[in-house]
């Protein structure tokens, strides 16, 4: 058995590679690749995977904050980054750090405006958001004459692109909806570029978009989830290679009697005599409470161990009775034999809570490709 020193976050840059070149060749060439890295590239690592990502050849990036933008830009990152959802105090930074902001209301683009000015900035590059219907940032349909207003009498700024999200594009039972957003899309982008006299780029598709509207790809993509080894479908999953995977160790082992009680609350009572596992992971690594109480296992020497009782801040407690296992040997919580979308579900979330929710504390190997 190899041996875990600890709780360990492995991300595999062979697979990011993988999903990278998969979700590519569902694209024409010309069609450009923004690889979304927010979130610690969802719970991974930024760097590690933006310095792949910038290898295997994707034209742009895009963090949530500013703070993640100026990360990969202090360490040698040097595609442009798109920043989703920026704030007016720090205006000045994105542009002392050449991140491109998205602008998404009025009150943000003024504010831009203003500070570009300050700054003595000429055609520097933002994003144009539009509300489709997801209801969450942009511009509605009346406003794109103030946008282009605005634009228009100011040399500050260049439009880089112009975009909008998808509400529903892995649900397709929202197949009208979403296809009524794309064609509200193709047509106030229009409406706000025609009169410019360059092409900004034209992008709605995430992920899902990317897989189930592909023809809606425009002249660039949005791809996070999928990249880390998700497609939001169980028939697309096989396609794609989970980038984490989570593993740690059997600190000590018990036998315990029928009639003993394990964890607080004395949550698990013991029916018949048992063999109990405490392993250094809990609801402070991101590993939930609500994986407890037998809802969800992990997987020792190949075989499924439930976690018992209740979870506690920084121990599981899992039932290897029948289990030919020793302290010191690896668990693994999720990639490899459990497949991290069955692990989520056990907890009633989703892949993208699950690997974002990954605490700091966890110790993170890249694993080269
Ligand atoms: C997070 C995000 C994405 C990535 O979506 P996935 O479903 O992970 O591919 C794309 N666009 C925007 C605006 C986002 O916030």
């Amino acid at each position: 058995m190899p041996e875990a020193k600890e709780t360990v976050l492995e991300i595999n840059l062979g697979n990011l590679a993988h999903n990278y070149r998969y979700l590519r060749s569902k694209i024409d060439k010309d069609v450009k690749f923004l690889s979304v890295v927010k979130a610690h590239a969802y719970g991974s690592d930024s760097v590690a995977i933006a310095k792949k990502l910038e290898e295997l050849g994707t034209d742009y990036f895009a963090v949530a904050y500013v703070e993640e933008g100026i990360r990969l830009r202090e360490n040698g990152i040097t595609k442009p980054i798109l920043v989703l959802h920026p704030q007016f105090t720090h205006f000045e930074e994105i542009i002392e750090h050449c991140l491109e902001p998205n602008l998404y209301s009025e009150k943000i683009l003024r504010s831009f405006i203003a500070t570009a000015e300050k700054l003595k900035q000429k055609n520097y590059p933002v994003h144009i958001k539009l509300n489709t219907g997801l209801n969450r940032l942009g511009f509605d349909q009346p406003e794109i004459e103030t946008v282009k207003e605005l634009i228009s009498t100011t040399p500050t700024l260049k439009i880089a692109s112009v975009f909008s999200h998808l509400a529903a594009s892995e649900d397709w039972q929202e197949r009208d909806f979403t296809v009524g957003q794309i064609d509200l899309f193709r047509k106030m982008s229009w409406e706000l570029i025609k009169d410019l006299e360059h092409e900004p780029l034209l992008h709605i598709c995430n992920t899902s978009g990317v897989i189930n509207y592909t023809k809606a790809a425009f002249s660039m993509v949005r791809t996070g989830i999928g990249l880390y080894g998700y497609g939001n479908d169980e028939t697309v999953d096989p396609y794609l290679k989970p980038v984490g995977k989570l593993k740690t160790i059997i600190s000590q082992i018990r036998k315990l009697d029928k009639g003993a009680t394990v964890g607080y609350n004395r949550s698990f009572k013991v029916e018949k005599p048992s063999r109990i596992a405490t392993l250094p992971v809990g609801h402070a690594d991101g590993i939930n409470r609500i994986y407890g109480k037998q809802k969800a296992g992990v997987f020792v020497n190949g075989e499924y161990a439930p976690i018992v009782g209740n979870v506690c801040m920084d121990i599981i407690m899992i039932d290897v009775t029948g289990i030919d296992c020793e302290e010191g040997d690896e668990v693994i919580v999720f990639g490899g034999p459990q497949h991290p979308v069955k692990f989520a579900e056990a907890g009633g979330t989703i892949s993208y809570e699950l690997i974002t929710g990954i605490q700091r504390r966890v110790t993170r190997k890249i694993i080269p490709e």
